[in-house]
């Protein structure tokens, strides 16, 4: 029977390994997302994922019908989904690229079993990742927790494999199968729209995508080592919603750099390498979600837990989450992720270190907001990154390393570039006043922190 092709955060046709595989079984292929909101564990998606995955869903399904093939769509408990499509369509096969949260591995383990009970072959694959977790490991047989020797670990090893190619036809096994339309899933906001600034901001789709890594390649990645850290730049690839939902792989991504790094000026040979270390951090957090799966709930330094959090108070968390805090590299942040989906790396640093230092909010709660608002809101980064800067996580910031957003902007934004992109009104009377005092509440995180230590 037809190959059942499951795309989940692999919405691409070129490296799909798992597609690759199925047109080489050589029998029909059928195609289909699952939109899974029942499976237990598995997180909701937050507004801007779910605005991304409609356009990226679109985008795939208009280039399966250019190959001659077709993308079901089907919403429900991912088993009860690709079982019943499974049988109603006699495949002989099923084929997936695989995923790293214990949730989503719990459902796809299930799967397998039951798809194998049936006599159905089902395979998954390595599409997402350079390195699979359980393969890189310290000489103890240990998962690693800094990341230098982690990385240092993977680039060792074989080189990630060659990119797969993209099929030049598909036979479509679909027939007359049903399938949801795409507008009904609701994923796009109705009223209010808040998404004018997602849609000027981005292109989902897996053309655009490499898109986007070709001309970050030949325009920005010389200056890359210098300027990836000042927002006001565009000297980073914005390749990480692609990544997210896999409209390129990082196998694509790491291929395409080492062929500009043949014959590169070392400026941009170790631009290059820096590059190469960013992937190689999304590498690690997906290692540490596969080893510590609680990574997006729990502190993975268990003193944390002893961290004594004041009440939650809701207005300061609202002038956090609107931009209106007073301090300017905070409020330009934050306006940005809330307009465009997005926001630099550096000023992610930044908020999340207000919020949860000078702000003493516990970063689940940031974790949260972003996890609602990014377009790249990812499993494994996001609260990785949270965890970082908090310093409950794994190789994270210390904790007494308090971000001064004041420092940080005459450092990487020092003329005011960025800031005056999205706080146009700085320096006029309607700009609030700072909702609290840098040193002060610096202070007393750091008295808080006493206790954590105190629990060690
Ligand atoms: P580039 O500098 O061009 O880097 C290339 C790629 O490497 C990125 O696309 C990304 O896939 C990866 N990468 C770069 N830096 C990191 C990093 N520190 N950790 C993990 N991967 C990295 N990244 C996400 O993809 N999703 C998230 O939900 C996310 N949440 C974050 C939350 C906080 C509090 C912090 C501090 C960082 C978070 N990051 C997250 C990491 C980083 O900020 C973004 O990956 C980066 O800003 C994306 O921009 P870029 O694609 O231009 O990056």
């Amino acid at each position: 029977g037809p190959t059942i092709v499951w795309f989940r955060d692999d919405l691409r046709l070129a490296d799909n390994p798992a597609l690759h595989a199925a047109v080489e079984r050589g029998l029909p292929i059928v195609a289909v997302y699952v939109l899974d909101e029942d499976s237990p564990g598995v997180r909701p998606l937050g507004g801007a994922s779910c605005w991304w995955l409609h356009g990226s869903l679109h985008a795939l399904g208009e280039s399966l019908k250019a190959l001659g093939g077709s993308l079901l769509l089907r919403r429900g408990p991912a088993a009860d989904v690709i079982g019943t499509l499974a049988a109603s369509t006699g495949a002989g096969a099923v084929f997936w690229n695989r995923r790293y949260g214990a949730a989503e591995r719990a459902v796809d383990t299930a799967i397998k079993a039951g798809l194998h009970a049936d006599g159905v072959e089902a395979r998954s694959f390595a599409g997402s990742l350079l390195f699979e977790p359980w393969t890189i490991r310290t000489g103890q047989g240990n998962p690693y927790s800094v990341f230098t020797p982690f990385w240092r670990a993977c680039v060792a090893g074989p080189p990630p494999r060659e990119p797969y190619p993209a099929p030049e036809s598909i036979d479509d096994g679909s027939g007359t199968l049903p399938s949801d339309r795409l507008e009904d899933w609701g994923l796009l906001p109705t009223r209010p729209d808040w998404a004018a600034g997602l849609r000027a901001a981005w292109q989902p789709g897996e053309a655009f995508a490499a898109e986007a890594l070709d001309t970050f390649l030949r325009e920005s990645l010389a200056r890359y080592a210098d300027e990836r850290d000042a927002p006001a730049q565009t000297a980073t690839s914005r390749l990480s919603p692609r990544l997210r939902w896999g409209e390129v792989s990082p196998f694509q991504v790491w291929h395409a750099t080492q062929r500009v790094l043949r014959g590169a000026d070392a400026a941009t040979a170790s631009s290059a390498q820096r590059f190469l270390t960013e992937l190689g951090w999304r590498e690690f957090s997906y290692h540490v979600l596969f080893h510590a799966p609680e990574l997006a709930t729990e502190n993975l330094k268990r003193e944390f837990d002893r961290f004594p959090w004041p009440p939650l108070d809701d207005r300061v968390l609202e002038a956090w989450q609107q931009g209106r805090t007073g301090i300017p590299l905070v409020d330009a942040g934050m306006r940005e992720l809330w307009q465009t989906g997005s926001m630099h790396n550096r000023v992610r640093m930044v908020t999340a270190s207000f919020l949860t230092k000078n702000l003493l909010v516990d970063w689940r709660v940031g974790e949260r907001w972003f996890w609602d608002t990014l377009v790249d809101a990812d499993g494994a980064s996001n609260p990785f990154g949270w965890q970082w800067v908090a310093g409950s996580g794994a190789d994270a910031a210390p904790y007494f390393r308090v971000f001064n957003p004041e420092l940080q902007a005459a450092r990487f934004d020092p003329h005011g570039e960025y800031i005056r992109e999205y706080v146009p009104e700085i320096g006029t009377a309607a700009y609030p006043a700072p909702l609290v005092d840098l040193g002060e509440t610096r202070r007393a995180a750091l008295a808080a922190y006493e206790y954590v230590k105190a629990a060690k």
